[in-house]
This record gives structure tokens, sequence and C-alpha cells, in this order.
């Protein structure tokens, strides 16, 4: 006798489970939620400094490890190709 698995899947809804006023969920660059830490920090590389949010002009947000990585070498945004530069005036 074979069961027939029961399983359904339901269509998914994602919902806003946080409420920060910003359509920046994930790194563009590592993919992680900008909420977690960084692809680099989780598999545990060697990484000094804290894993926090960087703001672009553009309203865009990376993780800072990630984003300086980037800069390294591409002084642009990843997901709009302009010239990147932090917005320090971001408050929460
Ligand atoms: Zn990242
Ligand atoms: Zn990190
Ligand atoms: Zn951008």
């Amino acid at each position: 006798m074979t069961k027939k698995p029961t399983i359904e899947i339901l269509s998914f809804t994602p919902v806003a489970l946080w409420s920060l006023d910003t359509q920046v969920e994930n790194c563009a660059i590592c993919r992680n939620h900008i909420m977690d830490t960084c692809i680099e920090c989780q598999t545990g590389r060697a990484v000094t400094t804290e894993c926090t949010i960087a703001w672009g002009m553009c309203n865009h947000a990376f993780h800072s490890h990630c984003i300086s990585q980037w800069l390294k070498s591409k002084p642009i945004c990843p997901l709009d190709t302009q010239k990147w530069e932090f917005n320090h005036g971001v408050g929460k």
C-alpha cells in the first residue's frame, strides 16, 4: 500500500514582519536578510568589526562588511549603479 502525501503547497504571501520604513529586506550582495548578519559573519570568517547596516544616499542598505568589500572594486551601488555615498543621516 502506498500512501499519497497529503501536503499541499499553499500560496504564500510574504508579510512584512518588521516595521522599519524601508523597502530593503535582503542585502543584495550576500543575500542574507539585512537585519541578520552577513554571510561572512555567519561563516565565521575573521571579521573584527560589528556587522552593521550601511545605508547609501540612494536609500539602499547593505551589510557594512558586504558594501565595504564591494566598494573596493567598484565605488557604485550594486543595485542602481550610481555612485555610492554613505548616508549617515538615516536614523531609525
Ligand atoms: Zn550582506
Ligand atoms: Zn558581517
Ligand atoms: Zn542604490
